[in-house]
């Protein structure tokens, strides 16, 4: 059964690009009939920021991915926090040194730091601490067993590092990128155990990966170069023969394709980089959030489902179920994704007017009150109906929403001057005195039929004067339903503003 995990690092607040990371797994999981796993990989203590798991947590519920085995539900792997498992990967760093596959090294900073350098005024390759540059430093491989126990005896700091071979090759078939080939000289003695006792990223991730039964690895693009290195742990663990699967998703670049889309990017012309907003616990800095922006999770998943795929089809708009159903990993581009702000707007500007007028209206009304206008839901919710087909956001329908707020104070000049003739005007009288003495329900379709009526016993055609009655009610030329904008405005503040314009 596949199993895949999410496994974000607690250093800030989760990124977009994380978001799109834990979908794509929580897509493949369920459109496989799998599980996916939440874990937290903690153990970089320097960059822990107090927050940012509940952060994620609160994010991936908001966006509609559910977890079903890690941290905040549970499961049988627990803990899924990685800094509560600290002796799971002790222990496999001390099964490799036993095995001969990973050594101590008690190198102090300053002897890296003058290793460094020897090796940069060489203009050597890449790869630092290495088959060839160990046999200079101070590890087991080097200094006689005695003073290596005697030191560990002493509790003199020491990390522990991958034996990495000096001439091997590496594969691995990567389920996006295909064949990826690495000369193991490429690849440095990773450290795999810190001198704190707590094992690094590549240590934790393998070891977890291969207890909690993960079958693939979808994960970004960033860490393909780190990939190779984990083939080679599995290797020297015992565990190739059960190895996850990899597939590294494309980068996500900036809207102008200029470059990687990154964390820094908090306000990228406008457009948040987070799902939810964020307040630095540091700095007490906020970065917005696509919640807060007003953004729907709906529209936010789908927006995000086709930043790096596509579903080979013409079909845009997806439900959670209905891009479960269409995902596959083979539909994934291996060319970066340009983050379109356009394209955001336009995913979100199709779930706003599928959603229902009860369920915007809040926001309308408190909008409506918060500008100095009381303003019923009823009021609201009807207003959302003749809106919402306009807009991107719910909180852009009260802006929009100025004619009825509004009686005109001035009148579009060039309209006026083209449709302010006498027929209108005569309509214009006509209406306000039928309306004068209209005593039925002031709803859109019963004024409809009032004004038909109106007009044809005044022997004026309608096509001809609705453009100026809307300039007499509203002051504009174009807008929304007028039967439905009176409705809204109700008769009494029609009839004033028929008056005014006959003024
Ligand atoms: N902790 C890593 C991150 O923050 C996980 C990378 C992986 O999925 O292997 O992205």
């Amino acid at each position: 059964p596949v199993r895949v995990r999410f496994a974000p690092s607690p250093t800030g607040p989760l990124h977009i690009g994380g978001v799109r990371t834990a979908l794509y797994n929580y897509l493949f999981a369920r459109k496989m009939g799998g599980k996916m796993l939440l874990r937290i990989e903690d153990t970089d203590q320097n960059r822990f920021v107090p927050g940012a798991e509940d952060y994620i947590i609160e994010a991936l519920k908001w966006v509609g991915i559910q977890i079903d085995e890690g941290q905040s539900v549970g499961g049988p792997d627990a803990p899924y926090r990685q800094s509560e498992r600290k002796e799971i990967y002790q222990k496999e760093a001390f099964r490799l040194v036993d095995e001969g596959k990973a050594y101590y090294a008690f190198d102090t900073p300053e002897e890296l730091d003058a290793m460094r350098q020897r090796l940069e005024e060489a203009n050597a390759p890449a790869a630092q601490y290495n088959a060839i540059t160990r046999l200079q430093m101070k590890n087991s491989l080097t200094l006689p067993a005695a003073d290596v126990k005697a030191r560990i005896d002493a509790g003199d700091p020491y990390v522990i590092r991958l034996k990495t071979p000096r001439k091997e090759e590496v594969r691995l078939n990567d389920l996006i990128r295909g064949w990826v080939n690495v000369h193991s000289s490429a690849i440095d003695d990773k450290v795999l155990l810190k001198s704190d006792g707590l094992p690094t990223y590549h240590l934790a991730n393998v070891v977890d990966d291969h207890l909690m039964g993960i079958t693939h690895v979808i994960r970004g693009e960033e860490w393909l170069p780190s990939a190779p290195l984990h083939v080679l742990l599995y290797r020297y663990l015992g565990w190739e023969s059960t190895m996850p699967q990899f597939a590294h998703l494309p980068l996500l670049l900036k809207p102008e394709g200029n470059g990687k889309l990154s964390k820094r990017d908090a306000d990228l012309g406008g457009f948040p980089v987070f799902p939810l907003e964020w307040t630095d616990p540091f700095t007490g800095t906020v970065a917005r959030g696509f919640r807060e922006d007003g953004y729907l999770p709906q529209a936010l998943v789908n927006f995000l489902a086709f930043l790096g795929w596509n579903p080979g089809t013409e079909q845009e708009l997806f439900t959670m179920d209905e891009l479960i159903e269409a995902f596959s990993i083979e539909n994934i581009h291996k060319g970066g994704a340009r983050f379109d702000v356009e394209k955001a707007k336009w995913f979100n500007h199709q779930y706003i007017r599928q959603q229902t007028d009860a369920s915007l209206a809040p926001v309308v009304q408190q909008a409506a009150e918060g500008a100095g206008f009381p303003c019923t839901l009823e009021k609201a919710t009807k207003i959302t109906a003749l809106l919402k087909e306009r807009v991107n956001f719910a909180h852009e329908i009260f802006p929009e929403a100025r004619t009825i707020f509004y009686s005109p104070d001035s009148y579009d000049e060039a309209v006026r001057a083209a449709k302010w003739n006498a027929d209108a005007q005569g309509a214009a009288t006509a209406f306000r005195d039928a309306l004068n003495t209209y005593e039925g329900e002031f709803m859109a379709d019963a004024i409809k039929h009032l004004l038909a009526e109106t007009l044809q016993q005044a022997g004026i055609k309608q096509g001809k004067v609705m453009q100026a009655m809307r300039l007499a009610l509203t002051g504009t030329g174009a807008g929304p339903d007028l039967m439905l904008t009176m409705e809204i405005i109700g008769r009494e503040e029609t009839l004033i503003r028929l008056n005014r314009a006959l003024e």
